[in-house]
Parts: structure tokens; C-alpha cells; sequence
């Protein structure tokens, strides 16, 4: 039985119980792969209680998902938007990770999925903590480069948040793991930095600051988005543009940013030391103004706040 994490969990319309939403051992996704999924975070607020983070472009990205692969979801966003937050309230979670996936259920073994076959919808939120640590958030995390590339443009679509990439995303961290690492950075096919297993990067010397482009077989993050954004606040342009490895060694501060790891320095790449070996200065104001948007500190310009209540 699955480890139950809440109380209740949303699937195909129905708040259930967590122990009930169980699918079939045919169920075509986990055979082929064949979800696509979020992870969205929400914050506990002093100034609006309960908030997602950025649900509508999450909400987006499942659907754009879905849209890559052919695959109908029969809710709409707006529908999924408002199960995300009934799913929070029900579980009376002040603050949660959110996982919406639509998946093939048991529609037989073909690969030829029919046209216009449904998904299957389940949006799960539960307490998690600090991806990386909370050690990892203050201090910085030990990275290194693995020998898994990211997927070849013209072989699966990265820009896609589906089930089966993560395979490759596994095959990362699992390595960057036994080396005793606690993560794994990948280059993409042409040797140029791509992102971590599930994380984007970013990379800083003498006050410029650089990201892999969407062409370096990334998923475009929206945390990354939002990196930028509040770099842009601070007066910080970032440079979108293909970096080679060696960048890692030289930077002065490396962070990763994803919505499981939110803002997290980077420490020390291959056991070469960042920048002086901790949190650098500028990754220090962006996770205060990332962390700043939940207390209340930073002002949410944008509307990226989403009361649960
Ligand atoms: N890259 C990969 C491979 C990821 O899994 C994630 C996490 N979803 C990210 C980047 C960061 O994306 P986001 O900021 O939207 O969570």
C-alpha cells in the first residue's frame, strides 16, 4: 500500500481517501512512461494564510505537457486550479508540495494510444520540507558534473514534464548519490551545460550572471523564471546562453533552483570549491526575495500568490 502522506487525495474529481486512489498493475503508465506532471509548492502566509506559488503557469505546463504528447485531460485548467487548492484545504495543510498527474490508466498495452483517449487526473498535496536540506538552503550543496547527457532534442522533449524523462533525471542523481554528492549536474549532447536532475542552474562571475538556454535540453523552470524576474527587480540582467563546463569551476557562485529545491546554493562542482565555498552575496539577495515573496517581505508585483481560502 502506498505511504500515506495526507489525509486525502484528489482523483478524477473525487476527494478520497489516500489509501483508496490505487490504479491497476496494467495501468499503460507504468509500463510506458506515459504521464505528464507538476510539482507546485504552497507557502504559509502571514499576510494572505495559505498560497500556491505560480498555479497558473503550473497549471499551464501540465496542460502544455499533455498537449506535446496528444494526451486529453478532461478537466479544465480552471477546474484543476480550484481542485489544487479544495485538495490543500481538505488536508488542512498550511504548507505543501502539490503533485497533479494525468496518466493513461488501463486502456490495454498498445502503444497506439486511440485519439482522443482521456487521462486519468490525481492531484496529491502533502508536507515537504527542503529538497536539498535545509543545511543545503543556508550552506550550499556538493555538486557533481555526471556522466549521463540530457536527452537529445530529436529524441524526447524536455521542455515536456512527462514520467518518462525522469529516467533520465534518476540515472543523475543516482550516480551524483554513490559518489557522495548531493546532487548531479548534466551537459547536454553537445557538451554544454544543461540543468540539474531536477533543477535549473544558474552561474556567476564578476557580476554576470548566466543560465543554460531552453535549446540546452532544460526544462524551462518556472522557478527559473522567477529567478530572473527578481534578478531583473534587483537590476540584474541574465545572460540565456549555452555555457561549458569549465564555467562550473571558475564561478564565484553557482545556484539551482526548482520548485522541489527552491533557491539552493551551490558549494563546491567535482570537489572544486565555488566561489569561496559557501552562500555567494547575489544568491543571497535572490533567496531573500524568493523566500521575501512568502513572508511577506517582497512585494508580489506579479499576482504569483494564489490564496488557498
Ligand atoms: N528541471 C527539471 C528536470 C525539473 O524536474 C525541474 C522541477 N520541475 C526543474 C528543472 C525546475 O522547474 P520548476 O522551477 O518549474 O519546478
Amino acid at each position: 500500500m502506498a505511504k500515506r502522506q495526507a489525509d486525502f487525495i484528489w482523483f478524477n474529481g473525487e476527494i478520497m481517501p489516500w489509501q483508496d486512489a490505487t490504479v491497476h498493475v496494467m495501468t499503460h503508465a507504468i509500463h510506458y512512461g506515459s504521464s505528464v506532471f507538476e510539482g507546485v509548492r504552497a507557502y504559509h502566509t502571514p499576510h494572505q494564510g495559505t498560497c500556491v506559488f505560480r498555479l497558473a503557469e503550473h497549471t499551464q505546463r501540465l496542460f502544455d505537457s499533455a498537449k506535446i504528447y496528444r494526451m486529453t485531460i478532461p478537466y479544465t485548467q480552471e477546474q484543476v486550479n480550484q481542485a489544487t487548492r479544495d485538495i490543500i484545504r481538505t488536508n488542512k495543510l498550511k504548507s505543501a508540495y502539490i503533485r497533479p498527474i494525468a496518466f493513461y490508466g488501463d486502456i490495454g498495452m498498445g502503444l497506439q494510444v486511440p485519439f482522443g483517449q482521456e487521462t486519468e487526473l490525481v492531484i496529491a498535496a502533502f508536507e515537504w520540507g527542503a529538497y536539498l536540506g535545509e543545511e543545503g538552503l543556508k550552506n550550499g550543496v556538493d555538486a557533481c558534473v555526471t556522466s549521463w547527457n540530457r536527452l537529445a532534442a530529436n529524441t524526447m522533449p524536455t521542455g515536456a514534464k512527462a514520467g518518462g524523462n525522469y529516467l533520465s533525471s534518476q540515472l543523475i542523481s543516482m550516480e551524483a548519490r554513490r559518489h557522495g554528492y548531493q546532487e548531479g549536474i548534466a551537459l547536454d549532447i553537445n557538451g554544454y551545460l544543461s540543468e540539474g536532475a531536477g533543477e535549473n542552474l544558474f552561474i556567476i562571475r564578476n557580476g554576470v550572471i548566466s543560465t543554460p538556454p531552453r535549446t540546452a535540453a532544460i526544462l524551462p523552470g518556472i522557478t527559473r523564471d522567477t529567478v530572473i524576474t527578481l534578478l531583473a527587480e534587483m537590476g540584474y540582467q541574465v545572460r540565456e546562453e549555452n555555457i561549458p563546463r569549465e564555467a562550473l569551476y571558475l564561478a564565484d557562485e553557482i545556484l539551482m533552483c526548482g520548485t522541489a529545491a527552491e533557491v539552493t546554493p551551490v558549494r563546491s562542482v567535482d570537489g572544486i570549491k565555488v566561489g569561496n565555498g559557501g552562500r555567494g552575496p547575489i544568491t543571497e539577495k535572490v533567496q531573500n526575495a524568493f523566500f521575501g515573496l512568502f513572508d511577506g517581505t517582497t512585494e508580489d508585483k506579479w499576482g504569483w500568490l494564489t490564496p488557498v481560502e
